[in-house]
């Protein structure tokens, strides 16, 4: 590789380029574009020659690693050919069901053959669930906020089978999700999707955020995922090295450098926007926002992922779950972090003219009109936001990409709440699962609970109005009881 060059393309997938919209460069991935150098890991990597940017480069053999190790975690259990050399590998029953033959029972589960390779395989989850009774009553202690301890000696299991019964549990509820998920992705004529994300674990500073994306106003959560994975371990350099694979690993004796103290008292949703961008400026990497932690402490066993790695491969799933060909609007928090990724994966769509892309900052209510909107260019990026305002409500909406820019119909209707609460939701139901002391450097004992909780959440749990997000969306006719859930 000559001096210059960007980052290698990798199966087609080439993520870096100029991702100002109005510039260009935008979308475009020509060395000669841009300004590389790869001396001084201080100093931007890349610069664009037409609009001065320097997006943050990535290594595209990471990120797609990384999107199939989510992939495959999201798959796993799932029935489907297991055969890694077969063209049908990875690809579920639920999702294509034209590639298999049904091909009769092995004892009462269903067994299926490949078209593809011929080999056989069965569904796990099609025979009845022997410990149906011992799982409900197990999920309902979880839900209602007993310890690990305390639900181990009410139900006489010791730990150990605790922690079974969750993947076991977590298992089936990702294989009833997936027949849920595909009949919203095939019936559905457009998308609005909202999407959020949090520390896993606020007060442990471990690192881990955690992703999710669903239905801006159902709130039925379609994917989500974190940056940690307890199988890997941190390979690479201290430095992320765009240039060399793998480099997706936060190094054991990372710390971060350009922490910001939180300013109290935001009162106006003006100073809210300002602050946000204030402290994206305070990281080395915009697109990292574990260099805002003020204190860091690395998981005791496994590895953690760069959080740009796991932003971008979280879109690369999401996009491809829902078709191309449909009208997509993304509701976004304002942070770069999911930003570039939405922006950058979306690029085909962007261009297509299929998607529109959105920082939504605030709430509106539904009844109040939309009297006085004002324009503000804000930040280092002069990010052009329309604000209202009235004595009840503040919302700022800021259009990143698409073809209907006019404001007032996304202040009335973007929304990041729904998938906000969904996981403010789950701090409160589990706050001691969640925050027990041993757990707090051990984040993957919660990541078999997030899959059962995405299914409480969009199966089983009644909004306001009396519905679940599946029923809402069209999905099922009733809400579904744990029972249910686990038979
Ligand atoms: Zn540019
Ligand atoms: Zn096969």
């Amino acid at each position: 590789m000559s001096a210059g060059d960007l980052p290698q393309a990798v199966e087609g997938l080439q993520l870096n380029f100029c991702k100002t919209l109005a510039c260009d460069n935008f979308g475009l991935s020509d060395a000669h574009r841009y300004i590389v150098q790869q001396t001084n890991p201080k100093r931007p990597a890349m610069v664009c020659r037409e609009c001065g940017a320097f997006p943050p480069l990535l290594n595209n053999q990471d990120v797609l690693e990384e999107f199939q190790r989510i992939k495959a975690d999201q798959n796993a259990d799932l029935p489907g050919c297991r055969n890694k050399a077969c063209e049908n590998f990875g690809l579920t029953i639920h999702t294509h069901k034209h590639l298999y033959h049904a091909f009769g029972y092995s004892g009462e589960r269903q067994r299926y053959r490949c078209k593809c390779c011929q080999s056989t395989f069965v569904d796990k989850w099609s025979s009845s669930n022997r410990k149906l009774a011992l799982q409900e009553s197990l999920l309902g202690l979880l839900f209602t906020g007993y310890s690990v301890r305390e639900i181990c000696r009410k139900l006489h299991i010791n730990p150990k089978s605790f922690y079974d019964h969750i993947e076991h549990i977590a298992s089936r509820c990702r294989s009833k999700l997936a027949m849920f998920d595909q009949r919203w992705l095939n019936h559905a004529s457009k998308f609005e999707l909202g999407s959020f994300f949090v520390p896993l674990q606020p007060k442990s500073n471990n690192g881990v955020y955690w992703l999710a994306s669903g239905d801006a106003h159902s709130g039925y959560i379609l994917f989500q995922n974190v940056n940690y994975s307890l199988t890997d371990s941190p390979e690479g350099e201290l430095e992320h090295n765009p240039f060399r694979s793998p480099t997706r690993y936060v190094a054991l004796n990372y710390q971060p450098e350009s922490s910001m103290p939180e300013r109290s008292n935001l009162s106006t949703i003006r100073e809210q926007i300002d602050n946000q961008y204030r402290a994206i400026l305070a990281r080395n990497n915009v697109e990292d926002p574990l260099s805002n932690l003020t204190s860091f402490h690395y998981p005791s066993k496994g590895a953690l992922i760069r959080p740009p790695y796991a932003s971008y491969a979280h879109y690369l799933q999401l996009f491809s779950l829902c078709s191309e060909d449909k009208p997509l609007a993304l509701y976004l928090p304002q942070d770069p972090f999911l930003r570039s990724a939405a922006l950058t994966i979306g690029l085909p769509r962007i261009q297509a003219k299929n998607l529109d892309l959105m920082y939504v900052v605030g709430q509106w209510g539904n009844e109040s009109p939309l009297e006085k909107v004002d324009i503000i260019h804000m930040g280092w990026w002069r990010d052009r936001w329309a604000i209202a305002e009235n004595h009840q409500y503040a919302k700022g909406i800021c259009y990143l990409a698409g073809e209907q820019s006019s404001p007032k119909l996304w202040l009335q209707n973007a929304s990041t709440d729904a998938i906000s609460t969904y996981q403010e939701r789950f701090h409160l139901l589990f706050e001691s699962f969640v925050n027990e002391p041993r757990r707090k450097l051990r984040p993957a004992g919660l990541l078999p609970v997030l899959d059962i909780y995405r299914a409480w959440h969009n199966l089983c749990y009644q909004k306001r109005d009396g519905l679940t997000a599946a029923q809402s969306l069209g999905l099922a006719n009733a809400p579904i009881s744990l029972k249910q859930l686990l038979s």
